[in-house]
């Protein structure tokens, strides 16, 4: 990686790089990053953070592949690298801001392959972070709710989300952000799925919840929001509803949507 930027092979996956290059790489602060064992072959993954304002990396890194913004790589990566990437991104954002103690002020170094971060002074140790969130398909007879924030590309309409606020459950946290972005109160949630996002460090727990009323009252954090009919959906999912467009298939909001449109 360089800053948030994943190389990328020309066949699209991850670029690997190997022993004969490894060497004269410029490691950033983050260094190498323990990801895991790849179950099949038994072989460690890390990922390497290479140091940004150095051209040499560039010019040695581009010989292996081109870097390309996270979301975009996550649109096309296979899914058996969407994983690896997603927990490279996560881990270097957290130790790229962690690198001083929040008790004492003095800085932090990487221990246990990069697990997690210890003071030099204290010795307290800190340990990766993960954020929970809860996105929601709002379901009401046979129509769903999908709202769009100002700032996104026009036509992009996508399912409500927000984080879990401490003292919360999910189901709370679900009740609480559908009336504070639409006004509609909320009775029954299920559990759909889990999927991590690493932009940069979140859990996004998917939920479908069931509306006791229908009329919406925008606040200030949509721009607008409507009822879609299932008919709808089924255009959205498959890119031709005249209006409206969803933001990104393989994302929590893209499953929920169409796994509420086909009725999975
Ligand atoms: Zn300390």
């Amino acid at each position: 990686m360089l800053g948030d930027e994943i190389l990328v092979g020309d066949d699209q996956t991850l670029a690997v790089v190997n022993n004969s290059i490894l060497p004269q790489i410029i490691l950033s602060d983050t260094g190498l990053l323990f990801l895991g064992i790849e179950p099949q072959t038994k072989r460690p993954w890390f990922v390497i953070s290479a140091q940004e304002n150095a051209p040499e990396n560039q010019e040695l890194l581009q010989t292996i592949g081109r870097f390309v913004p996270p979301r975009e790589a996550l649109s096309f990566l296979p899914p058996s690298d969407l994983a690896l990437a997603g927990r490279a991104l996560s881990l270097n954002n957290w130790h790229q801001n962690n690198r001083f103690c929040a008790c004492c002020g003095t800085l932090t170094i990487s221990t246990a392959g990069g697990e997690k971060r210890e003071c030099i002074s204290c010795e307290r140790e800190y340990f990766p972070r993960v954020d929970p969130a809860v996105i929601m398909m709002v379901v009401k007879d046979d129509a769903c709710l999908l709202g769009r924030n100002a700032s996104w590309p026009e036509g992009v309409y996508s399912t409500l989300a927000g984080f879990v606020e401490p003292g919360e459950s999910v189901e709370e946290a679900c009740r609480r952000e559908v009336m504070e972005e639409v006004g509609i109160k909320i009775g029954d949630v299920s559990y759909a799925f889990s999927q991590p996002w690493p932009f940069p460090h979140s859990m996004m727990i998917a939920l479908v919840a069931q509306a006791l009323s229908s009329k919406i009252t925008l606040e200030d954090e949509l721009e607008d929001a409507r009822w879609f009919s299932r008919k709808e959906a089924i255009a959205i999912v498959n890119g031709t509803h005249d209006q409206v467009t969803q933001p990104f298939s393989r994302a929590s909001s893209g499953v929920l949507l169409r796994n509420w449109a086909l009725k999975k």
